[in-house]
């Protein structure tokens, strides 16, 4: 008798391990844009035909590859994302088994476009068959295009398995909305024959959610976010008046991985409890992040199951985490919000979430990973941005000194400044003056301070300084209101957002011309926040000529500006007393940041001969 082993070809096996990897055209979708993810592109198209069974293409505008790599990432276990094993616990990377694209070779014909920033020419490389067909050199934008033709054109058993269009095109839909879930900060568009279906700008995973999901649930999102020593949540859910009768909408994602969790939904659920129809679906999208220590990391990539070391702690987390945003938002007070007594006492529910503590389950493991860059919910470290916006404030302190000093010169020829002119004895009486003037005695006689002038100089120092370094103290709204803007206004809002926030104003954009202020700085009395936002931009407008501004330059002086107490307004002692002390202190005292006087002093020697004695 003959031997009967053989050794299948390489194609054949490619085929056979193809079927576990790609089983759909949604599952080449799913994992091109997860190589895209990884490449670092912050700009990725998918383009489809026919449902993906005549084309799949995503093009991307990150790292590329060599000439070299272009060739073996078709290889069965290429892979640039680990080297040994014990990258498998540190996996800062969606994809890592090198798998997808060996697979994908398989069972289509693929063109590979690819350039590298560093490199004059891109490589184009056809496949076919797990067979490298053609390659030559080509001029290319940087970052990576790989279209993927006649999926299962070699395997036609495969190819009548799949389903209709419709049915295909609903899984692509999926797969890219739950990869457009985790990174909102990543363009992503979809094209289907032709036609544009999503255009998703970068953004916040509010935005996110509602370029995704749709604008019904404008305003109907409360935020979930709850942050312990064990894990972190972050994430929106529904209102209860948004739950639908059909599954669809709920999100879990572990580490920024997509799961299907029956039991977290069922948290999710129990917090929903009695506020919307047993047979209803609240909509959710919630991020956990976790230690992965704490999961199951062997999990394989494409399964979407996911095991928990403790799955009770994280399940009384989850339910106890939206309860508590529910009841927080909810309009409807008359229910009954409050946690279980029994999950307040949870550890994980009680131990802050320190900084400390934070950086050390981030820095461990692969909680670091999945690009984390992207992440909407992933916490920066404040440095960065620091930095970044350190140049920012570099500059506009520069102007707003220059043009201080500017100013200055030509008041002083005006009036005569001294600092700190004031007798500062603690029991010193103020007077307050047609509701507008405040006079308090000096060294040499008495100085008359224009109430709102002073307090415009003291509010524009104070956040001058504000966000540098020191974290701004943010009051969230109990009831978040939503501002509807017109269209200018809305533009404009949008260009100021990230400085608002770093001056403790949280505002995030809503669909198209609507925003929801979410928080307020701490001291700012709370109630009406919607007329702050119109006057700042009222005011913001006026000095919208002034280019030698930054822009930040021009939000501080609006704020303070608006936010400064108006002449007319009547004042108590102790008010007038902390404004004189606050202005005193200010570097430079005697003028608003526009430069009128903030204060006259009339010296008693003047005075005296005035009055001819
Ligand atoms: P894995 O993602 O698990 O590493 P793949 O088969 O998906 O395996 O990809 C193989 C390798 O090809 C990757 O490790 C990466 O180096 C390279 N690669 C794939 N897609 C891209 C892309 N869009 N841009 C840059 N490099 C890519
Ligand atoms: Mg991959």
């Amino acid at each position: 008798m003959p031997d009967k082993i053989l050794l299948l070809p390489d194609n054949i096996a490619n085929q056979i391990a193809a079927g576990e990897v790609i089983q759909r055209p949604a599952s080449a979708v799913k994992e091109l844009l997860e190589n895209a993810v990884d490449a670092g592109a912050t700009d990725i198209r998918l383009i489809i035909q026919d449902a993906g069974k005549s084309l799949i293409q995503v093009i991307d505008n990150g790292g590329g590859m060599s000439e070299t790599d272009a060739r073996m990432c078709f290889e069965r276990h290429a892979t640039s994302k680990i080297k040994n094993i014990e990258d498998l616990f540190h996996i800062k990377t969606m994809g890592f088994r090198g798998e997808a694209l060996a697979s994908i070779a398989a069972v289509s014909q693929v063109e590979l476009k690819t350039k590298r920033e560093s490199d004059e020419t891109g490589v184009y490389i056809e496949v076919e068959n797990s067979v490298v067909k053609k390659q030559e050199p080509v001029a290319a934008p940087t970052g990576t295009s790989i279209a993927m033709k006649n999926l299962f054109f070699n395997v036609p058993a495969r190819r009548n398995f799949l389903k209709s269009n419709a049915a295909e095109m609903r899984h692509i839909v999926d797969e890219f909305t739950r990869v457009a879930l985790s990174f909102p900060h990543i363009f992503f568009s979809l094209t289907a024959n032709g036609q544009q279906l999503f255009h998703l700008e970068a953004g916040s995973l509010k935005q996110r959610i509602v370029q995704l999901l749709g604008n019904n649930y404008n305003a109907k999102l409360v935020t979930v976010r709850e942050e312990t020593d064990y894990m972190n949540i972050y994430g929106f859910a529904g209102k209860p008046d948004t739950a639908k009768k059909t599954r669809g909408d709920q999100y879990f994602f572990v580490n920024n991985r997509y799961i299907k969790s029956p039991y977290l939904n069922h948290a999710v659920m129990n917090a929903y409890q009695e506020m919307i129809a047993s047979d209803s679906f609240p909509m959710y999208v919630l991020f956990i992040d976790l230690n992965p220590e704490q999961v199951d990391v062997n999990v394989h990539p494409t399964k979407q199951e996911i095991k928990f070391e403790d799955e009770k702690i994280v399940y009384a987390f989850v339910q106890a985490a939206v309860k508590h945003a529910l009841a927080q938002f909810s309009v409807t007070p008359t229910l009954d919000f409050d946690l279980d007594a029994s999950i307040q006492q949870l550890p994980a529910i009680q131990q802050p979430f320190t900084q400390e503590k934070q950086t050390a389950v981030t820095s461990t493991s692969i909680f670091k990973g999945f690009t984390q860059k992207h992440q909407a919910h992933f916490i920066e470290s404040s440095q960065k941005t620091e930095l970044k916006h350190w140049k920012d404030f570099y500059e506009s302190n520069e102007q707003g000194t220059r043009n201080n000093e500017q100013k200055k010169e030509e008041d002083e020829s005006r009036f005569i400044t001294h600092h700190l002119p004031l007798t500062t004895h603690p029991d010193t009486e103020f007077t307050q003056l047609l509701n507008t003037y405040i006079v308090a005695p000096s060294v040499n006689g008495f100085v008359l301070i224009h109430q709102q002038s002073a307090h415009e100089r003291v509010l524009y120092e104070q956040l001058k300084t504000t966000g540098q370094g020191k974290p701004v103290a943010t009051q969230r709204s109990m009831f978040p209101v939503t501002l509807e803007l017109a269209l200018a206004d809305a533009v404009l809002l949008h260009e100021l957002i990230s400085d608002l926030l770093e001056l403790g104003y949280m505002i995030e954009p809503f669909g198209k011309n609507s925003f929801v202020i979410q928080g307020t700085p701490a001291d700012l009395e709370q109630g009406n926040e919607k007329n702050i936002i119109d006057n700042l931009l009222e005011q913001y407008k006026h000095f919208s000529s002034e280019v030698k501004f930054s822009k930040r330059e021009k939000l501080v002086r609006s704020l303070a500006k608006q936010q400064a107490v108006k002449a007319g307004m009547r004042l108590t002692e102790r008010e007038m007393k902390q404004l004189v002390n606050d202005l005193f202190n200010c570097e430079q005292p005697n003028i608003t940041p526009e430069g009128n006087p903030t204060y006259l002093e009339f010296k008693k020697d003047q005075l005296d001969k005035m009055f001819g004695r």
